[in-house]
């Protein structure tokens, strides 16, 4: 029994996991992958579920490694700022 040509190429788990970089791969990001790759994806459901668990993992990473773009403390010291003035206001005489 020969695959059609039309078809991806069936993988086994094992030649799935030595693509996962690939994947992942920081600048291939958005590129369409590999179509066995693919359509293992989405027949295999261990292979799917680790790919789910690695995704988790590296959103994971990426929220601990980028900066935060707001910094919350600013916000929490405003907030004292202002109740510091209004307790200020109201016991104090100015
Ligand atoms: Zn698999």
């Amino acid at each position: 029994m020969s695959p059609s040509p039309d078809s991806p190429r069936v993988i086994s788990c094992a030649e799935f996991q030595e693509h996962l970089p690939e994947l992942f791969g920081g600048p291939a990001e958005g590129v369409a992958i590999d179509p066995a790759l693919q359509a293992h994806l989405d027949t295999c459901e261990n292979c799917s579920a680790l790919v789910r668990d690695l995704r988790y993992i590296a959103d994971q990473a990426r929220l601990l490694l980028e900066p935060a773009e707001e910094e919350p403390s600013d916000n929490v010291w405003s907030n004292i700022q202002t109740k510091l003035k209004i307790a200020a206001a109201g016991d104090e005489p100015v």
